[in-house]
């Protein structure tokens, strides 16, 4: 905690810091062990998490990033928080976001400019840019994020840490604030590939309370990682891996290149079969999810309408008060994208827009999932670029998007990607951070994390 306060000003992760509370509970759990002992106590007992403000914690704010929802109190956790909490891990803050997980740099929270912790002078990434900062600057142990179309490789990648994005389905969203539904899972963030194997075994699973969470067995992905000792040897013999051609191109900053084909042949050297492997729908990925992504986002914000959450403004008629209370508490690239969704779903538009982004999301599944029935893990840039300069593309939203060309297929194919740190390019004082990308197929998580033996 007092990392975090002395950090804190300079970093500004956090929309809401839930110190007074960590710290009872933390005596809490001191007085339970003093007592029963280690067995008295959670797996978790006394490690700190900072939560993504768009998941919806008990008695404490959660804005999602937004005005519209400023002085909202949920009345419950959402169940991957409620399972952190369970294994009695303590939640320190929320932390902030681009308003309701729109965007690459958290610049657009409706509250706050987080900074990355490698220089001051630069965007964490986003929208899970607080929840990065936050590990990356050691103001907690690990955070959970929300990855619609990158939002926690993205960052991961920008602030030098582990960053993971399960299957669709493989954590429950209940209790996360809705963006884009058929896109978006919970994932976390940690300092190292053993920290976030091991809250993904806490938050995976079936939950009742969100129908398109997955039944499908949740394993001990930490107890299955590759011994260390093993390391020395070849422990990824006969793994095949493929390099996704089309991600190292025009576009891509020549150091992200090179430290990719340098993480490469670092895994070639532990034993796998590298080769590059073209998927020639690639580029069709980044249209069709900000169609698809906007379309169900007009569709899930609708019920911010200034009656059901937040504060009410006073209006002498309906319309006075959604248009009211809509206009002057949410973001412009939220209204923005509202705009676009609302526009490609109407009745003359549907065909050519929404539907034939649909028809390319079955394109780039299908290319996806032909490439990994010949390859175990395929890998790229988790970004075209290292972190850039506060605000040097907030007023080109065009060129924030196409910063996303690197994710964005994989939540279009609803696969698992794990993002670590795998070089630096010159900026800052220290350089800045790399992340490579390792996608699987659905629900081997566990490969992603055998394959990220440098284990950072
Ligand atoms: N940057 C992407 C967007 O703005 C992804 C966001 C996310 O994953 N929540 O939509």
């Amino acid at each position: 905690l007092s990392r975090l306060r002395r950090t804190e000003p300079s970093v500004r992760s956090f929309i809401h810091v839930a110190d007074a509370a960590a710290e009872r509970e933390a005596e809490e759990l001191d007085r339970r062990i003093a007592t029963g002992g280690r067995e008295a106590v959670g797996p978790l007992a006394g490690v700190i998490f900072g939560v993504k403000d768009n998941l919806c914690t008990a008695n404490m704010p959660s804005t999602g990033g937004s005005r519209i929802l400023d002085g909202y109190r949920p009345a419950y956790d959402a169940t991957a928080v409620r399972r952190l909490r369970e294994a009695d891990a303590i939640v320190v803050g929320k932390t902030n976001l681009d308003e309701f997980g729109m965007g690459s740099t958290t610049e657009g929270s409706g509250f706050q400019v987080t900074t990355n912790p490698w220089d001051d002078s630069r965007v964490p990434g986003g929208s899970s840019g607080g929840s990065a900062s936050a590990v990356s600057a050691r103001q907690c142990v690990v955070s959970l994020g929300s990855d619609t179309g990158g939002s926690v490789r993205q960052p991961a990648s920008f602030c030098g840490v582990v960053g993971l994005k399960p299957t669709y389905g493989r954590v429950s969203r209940f209790g996360l604030m809705a963006y884009a539904s058929s896109l978006v899972v919970v994932g976390c963030f940690g300092s190292s590939v053993i920290d976030t194997a091991t809250i993904l075994s806490v938050i995976a699973g079936h939950d009742k309370m969100d129908s398109t969470s997955s039944s499908h067995y949740v394993p001990d992905y930490k107890s299955e990682l590759i011994p260390q000792d093993l390391l020395e040897s070849k422990p990824l013999n006969g793994t095949r891996i493929g390099i996704i051609q089309e991600t190292l191109g025009e576009g891509v900053e020549t150091g992200v290149i090179s430290s990719i084909k340098a993480a490469a042949s670092h895994l070639e050297q532990l034993g796998s079969v590298v080769e590059e492997v073209s998927l020639p729908s690639f580029c069709l990925g980044l249209p069709a999810y900000y169609i698809l992504a906007s379309s169900e986002a007009s569709s899930n914000l609708s019920r911010y309408d200034g009656i059901r959450y937040g504060r009410q403004i006073s209006a002498d008629d309906l319309n006075e008060l959604y248009g009211g209370s809509r206009a002057n508490s949410l973001g412009h690239e939220v209204k923005m994208r509202i705009l676009m969704g609302t526009y490609a779903l109407s009745a003359g538009y549907y065909d050519a827009y929404y539907k034939r982004a649909q028809q390319v999301r079955t394109l780039v599944k299908k290319s996806f999932n032909e490439a990994l029935e010949r390859y175990d893990i395929l890998v790229s840039p988790a970004a075209p670029s290292a972190a850039y300069k506060i605000g040097e593309k907030i007023n080109d939203p065009l060129a924030m998007y196409a910063g996303d060309i690197m994710t964005v297929n994989v939540n279009l194919a609803g696969l698992p990607a794990l993002v670590v740190l795998c070089g630096f390019v010159e900026g800052g004082s220290a350089g800045l951070p790399v992340g490579l990308q390792m996608i699987g197929s659905p629900f081997s998580e566990r490969a992603s994390y055998d394959a990220a033996v440098n284990r950072l």
